[in-house]
Parts: structure tokens; C-alpha cells; sequence
């Protein structure tokens, strides 16, 4: 995480923007080493527990598993809630690739624990850019503070992707209010025993509303009313049915919530609530994408550990530890490549999602506007590409996890299963994996006659061209060139053909987004590459060694995959759009 925030993204700069010139290098690691000690200290050891027991849901209250009370509140105590929120709430402002960081090892620790303030910094996010400055006094501060949570609710049971579905609605009041009523379902948070009132925000609509999306507004329906002095009144009518009981992530309460005549109050403009909504939903696709990578590094860390010390086997050609019965598991071959198959993708995806926290960063806190667009262009087009990629990259290293374990990760005892499980919700909340890849394709691409894109093409291609002659980097920036190129004129195809049949780019969507983040991963492993080459003099413990090495198997054995999916890509729709439904 050092490597990732000091050195490849120092060309970032982001001390020098306004607002972040106290965080020193040594203040920022300060907070790393603060927050893997709580993380690993205080919330791992209840992931398991967690899973197991669960929550429960009693006369309307939900009870979160033993523990996670206690956690919750050394949790707030210690100000992690306020970590990446501005000073002006009672946050501490530091920059959202520390927020990144810190979400990883949240999610490594304890994924479920994760999901309680993830959605409460949504929530802050959405109130901060589009409530009134009322709104923003009265409701800002708790949740900062953490006493207070946030929701997001949108699904209903007839209503997913499609949002345009929405019935929930919103009668307005002479006082100004709406009245709320409807049901949502699968609400994380929904409902808990954690904080003294949880702030939910709602997408309905309103009787005169145009139907579909265009109708939606957000509400703000907290579970109690707040007296003017800030203290909780009276409770509001939305209670929790039932919860989910789920394939993983079962301390996380997943909700049913009925809104019966409940008061709210309206968010930024009427029917402009999707518009209100990105702005938590874009921030919670980020986050995702790091609950994917939170989940392999642990998955990773556990199997590291197993292959260590278990032995099976003697090595193909000569035997490690003859004395001993047989040698460890990490000498086979197969083992290893489970590990670097890992590991490669993990550190990729860790430069990646913090590249595009780093950009985000410039897209809130440049003082230049063109700048400030720039990062913002940068980061929608990103979006969809790590939410997708880094939670399926999640599953597929869980998975791995456990084969490396053998029969004994699929039993409970070493907690690799349980990674399994709760990493699959990551592919489908937020917005399906498959609807990312529509998102890039459909929208991201095509936006701006594809201004978007050219955030990404140019500096990578402005690399390319300034390491083409040397041949240290010859090896990395080789592989690299060539998948840009597979990727540029993927681009194109889908472009042209999207245009043409927009099944076209349906059909191509899921490998393009695979294609698209491969070749950001294989451009940040270059760097890597690079810097490593610079210190391997200076290498203590053979840290940049492994760097290097880690970026060559990337190189030779994970993004050769980009030309088959080119392959899958310019081989048309036709062959699934062809075949006929009533064959399936
Ligand atoms: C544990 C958990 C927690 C959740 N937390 C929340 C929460 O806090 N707040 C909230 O509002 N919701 C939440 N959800 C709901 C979640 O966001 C939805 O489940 C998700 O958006 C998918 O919707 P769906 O399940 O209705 O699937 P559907 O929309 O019915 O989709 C089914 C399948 O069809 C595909 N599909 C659908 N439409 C398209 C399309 N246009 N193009 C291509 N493929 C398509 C999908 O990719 C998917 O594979 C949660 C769900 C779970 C299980």
C-alpha cells in the first residue's frame, strides 16, 4: 500500500492540492499502520463468529453477532467513520486513495462489519453534494461521527437494474415534507442495533411524476424524527419486515423495509433523483470493486500461509526438505501458479483502484476546472471497468483460496470457504457486473464522441512511446503495446458495430471490460516495473524483486488472455443473439 500511494502514484501529487498539505508521507503511513492494527486486532477476529451467528431480527429490532457492538463503537471512538469526510462535518479530510486503503482492509478483515459505515459514507456523500445547508447541518455531523448510519434504498421486489420500476412514492405536504409509503428489499443496514438512528435514502416518486427513471426523486426517511436541537424525536413509520437469510456476508443485515406513511424530505430536485443517487451509487461501485480486492488479499494471505506450511508431495525435479516426510505444497508448480495467478492480479488491481482513487481526488480538490473535468471523465470511464473486474477477480482468488487449501478449505475450520461466499455478492450488488459492462459500452464509450476514453488512451500511450527504446523495459512494455493495441482497435470495433446493432456491443460488452482492465493493469505493472528496476540496488528484502518478478508473471501469464477475449470480441454477436430462445 506505501509502494502503491508514495511511489507509483507520486507523479499524482496529490499533497499538493488544497486541503491536502498536512498529509506528509509519514502521517499517511502513520494512519496505514493505525488502521491494519484495528482492523486485524479488532474486527478480524469476529469475521467468523459473524458468519456464523449472523443477525437476527427481533420484535422489529435487528441484533447484529456478539461483538460487533463493541467493535462499532471502538470503531467511531477512534474516528474511522470521519476518515475520509471534510473537516467542515468533523471529518479528518484525508484523500480518498487513504479511504481506498482503508476499505481494503476493512473488507479484508470483515466484509459484513465493512458494509455498516460504507453505506453511512455514502449517504454523507449524497447529502453533502445535494441537500440544503439545513439538511446538511442537521444530518451531516452524526453520521460523520458514526453515531448515526446511512442506507441506500432502491430495490424493490419487482424492481433491480431496472430502477425505472420504482413504485415506492411520495405524497408532498403543506409543511414542505413528503409522505413516504412503498417497500423495499434488500437493504443492507436497513435496519441494527449499532447507532441511535439510521438515516435512509429513498428513491420514489411523486403522483405527478413522468414514468420511469425520469420520475424518481431521493428522500431522506430517517428511522426517527430529529427534534430542532438535534436530539431524537418521535420514531417515523418505516420498519424492517424480515431479513435476508443469504449465501454470505451474514452479519451484514440485509432488509426488507416498509415505509408506512413515513415522513421524508427531498434531496436536491424533484425528478432529478437519479442524478442524486449516482452520486452515492458511483461511490459505492468504487468501494466494491475494493470489497473484491479486500477479500483476495485475505484469500491470498491465508493460502500464502497453508502453502507454507503444509507438506504433500515431493518436487518434480528436486525435493526441498528431504528430511522431512515430504516438501512443502509451494514447491509444485500448479500451487505456485494459484499464488502468483493471485498476487499478480491482487497488486494490479490495488494500483488501479487507488489510480482512479488518486484521480478522483484531483476531480474534487484541483483548483484548474479543465483539470478537475479531466480527472472526473477519468474516473466514469473507470468506474464500471475495476467495480466489475476487481470483484470478479475477487471470487476467482477466493476461489483459488480454497483449492490451494485442498479438502481443507472447503470445510469451515480455515475461514477460506467463507471468502468464497461472501465475496460473490460483490459481482451483483451495485449494479450487476454484466450491467458495468453495458455501462462502458452503452454510455462511458459513446459519451462526448469518446472523450471519456481518451483520459486513459493518451497517458498510456504517451508512455509506450517514451519507453519504446529501452530495452530494460523491454520485457513489460512489449506485451503491454500490443494489448493497448488490441484494446484500441477493440474499441473501435465495438464502437462501429454498437452502432450498427447494439446487440453488437451487448454481446461484447463483459470481455471488452475484462480487455479494458487487463491493459490498465498491464500499463501499472510497466510502472512498477520501472520503479522496481530503479531500486533493485537498493532492495531490502527483496521487495522490488518480488515486484519485478510479480510484473513479468503478469506479463507472460495473465494478459495473453487479452487476445482471446480480442478474439471473443471481434467474433460478433451473432452466435448468442442467433441462437434461438426457444432452444435454450
Ligand atoms: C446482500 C445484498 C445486499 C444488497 N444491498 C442493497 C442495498 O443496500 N440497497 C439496494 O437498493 N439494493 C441492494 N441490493 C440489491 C442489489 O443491488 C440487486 O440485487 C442488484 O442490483 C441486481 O438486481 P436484481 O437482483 O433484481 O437482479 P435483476 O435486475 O433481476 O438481474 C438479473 C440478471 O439479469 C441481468 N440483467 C438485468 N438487466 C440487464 C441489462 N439491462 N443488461 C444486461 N444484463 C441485465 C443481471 O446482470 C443479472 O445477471 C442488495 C442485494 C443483496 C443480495
Amino acid at each position: 500500500m506505501r509502494f502503491v500511494l508514495h511511489e507509483l502514484l507520486a507523479h499524482e501529487q496529490i499533497e499538493a492540492l488544497p486541503g491536502n498539505e498536512d498529509f506528509t508521507p509519514d502521517v499517511l503511513n502513520a494512519v496505514l499502520d493505525e488502521a491494519g492494527r484495528f482492523c486485524s486486532t479488532v474486527l478480524q477476529p469476529l469475521n467468523r463468529s459473524g458468519d456464523e451467528q449472523g443477525c437476527r431480527l427481533e420484535n422489529g429490532v435487528v441484533r447484529t453477532p456478539d461483538g460487533f457492538k463493541q467493535a462499532y463503537e471502538d470503531f467511531i471512538a477512534a474516528g474511522w467513520t470521519g476518515l475520509a469526510a471534510d473537516s467542515e462535518h468533523g471529518g479528518q479530510g484525508l484523500p480518498a486513495t487513504m479511504d481506498a486503503l482503508f476499505t481494503e482492509m476493512l473488507c479484508s478483515s470483515n466484509l459484513s462489519f465493512a458494509m455498516y459505515p460504507g453505506l453511512s459514507h455514502g449517504a454523507y456523500k449524497l447529502i453533502r453534494r445535494h441537500g440544503n445547508e439545513e439538511q446538511k447541518k442537521t444530518w451531516l455531523p452524526p453520521l460523520v461521527e458514526g453515531r448515526w448510519s446511512g442506507t441506500m434504498c432502491l430495490t424493490e421486489p419487482q424492481c433491480g437494474t431496472d430502477l425505472g420500476l420504482i413504485r415506492a412514492n411520495a405524497t408532498p405536504q403543506t409543511d414542505g415534507s413528503y409522505v413516504i409509503n412503498g417497500a423495499k428489499c434488500f437493504i443492507s443496514a436497513g435496519e441494527h442495533d449499532l447507532t441511535e438512528n439510521i438515516v435512509h435514502l429513498v428513491l420514489a416518486r411523486t403522483p405527478d411524476a413522468p414514468a420511469g427513471t425520469r420520475g424518481l426523486s431521493v428522500f431522506l426517511v430517517p428511522k426517527f424524527q430529529v427534534k430542532a436541537d438535534g436530539s431524537i424525536g418521535a420514531r417515523n413509520g418505516v420498519t424492517c419486515g424480515s431479513i435476508e437469510h443469504k449465501m454470505g456476508i451474514n452479519a451484514s443485515a440485509t432488509c426488507t423495509l416498509n415505509f408506512d406513511d413515513a415522513k421524508g424530505f427531498l434531496i436536491g430536485e424533484l425528478h432529478q433523483g437519479m442524478r442524486a443517487m449516482f452520486t452515492m451509487m458511483n461511490g459505492a461501485r468504487l468501494a466494491v470493486a475494493v470489497h473484491g480486492l479486500g477479500i483476495a488479499e485475505a484469500a491470498y494471505q491465508g493460502a500464502v500461509a497453508y502453502a507454507k506450511e503444509r507438506r504433500q508431495g515431493r518436487a518434480l525435479v528436486t525435493s526441498q526438505s528431504p528430511e522431512e516426510s515430504a516438501d512443502l505444497i509451494l514447491v509444485h508448480p500448479d500451487v505456485r501458479r494459484m499464488l502468483l495467478s493471485m498476487r499478480s492480479q491482487i497488486e494490479g488491481a490495488r494500483a488501479l483502484s487507488s489510480w482512479v482513487a488518486a484521480r478522483y481526488v484531483h476531480s474534487q480538490r484541483n483548483t484548474d476546472a479543465r483539470a478537475r473535468q479531466d480527472a472526473d471523465d477519468f474516473v466514469s470511464l473507470l468506474t464500471p471497468v475495476i467495480k466489475a473486474y476487481c470483484t470478479d477477480m475477487g471470487s476467482e482468488a477466493a476461489n483459488l483460496g480454497v483449492q490451494i487449501y485442498g479438502g481443507h478449505g472447503y470445510i469451515r475450520e480455515h475461514g477460506m470457504e467463507q471468502f468464497v461466499r461472501d465475496a460473490r455478492i460483490c459481482q451483483i450488488y451495485e449494479g450487476s457486473n454484466g450491467v458495468q459492462a453495458m455501462d462502458l459500452v452503452g454510455r462511458k464509450l459513446p459519451a462526448h464522441a469518446g472523450r471519456y476514453l481518451r483520459q486513459f488512451f493518451q497517458p498510456v500511450a504517451a508512455f509506450i512511446e517514451s519507453r519504446a527504446e529501452d530495452p530494460a523495459l523491454a520485457e513489460f512494455v512489449g506485451p503491454l503495446s500490443k494489448a493497448f493495441v488490441r484494446l484500441q482497435k477493440a474499441s473501435a470495433w465495438v464502437a462501429a458495430n454498437g452502432l450498427r446493432d447494439a446487440n453488437e456491443a451487448g454481446a461484447a460488452a463483459s470481455d471488452y471490460l475484462r480487455l479494458f482492465a487487463l491493459v490498465a493493469m498491464a500499463y501499472l505493472w510497466a510502472r512498477m516495473a520501472e520503479i522496481a528496476l530503479a531500486h533493485q540496488s537498493s532492495d531490502d528484502g527483496g521487495f522490488y524483486r518480488a515486484k519485478l518478478n510479480t510484473a513479468r508473471y503478469f506479463m507472460q501469464r495473465v494478459l495473453p488472455q487479452s487476445s482471446a477475449l480480442f478474439a471473443c470480441i471481434v467474433a460478433g454477436g451473432e452466435s448468442i443473439m442467433g441462437f434461438d430462445d426457444d432452444d435454450f
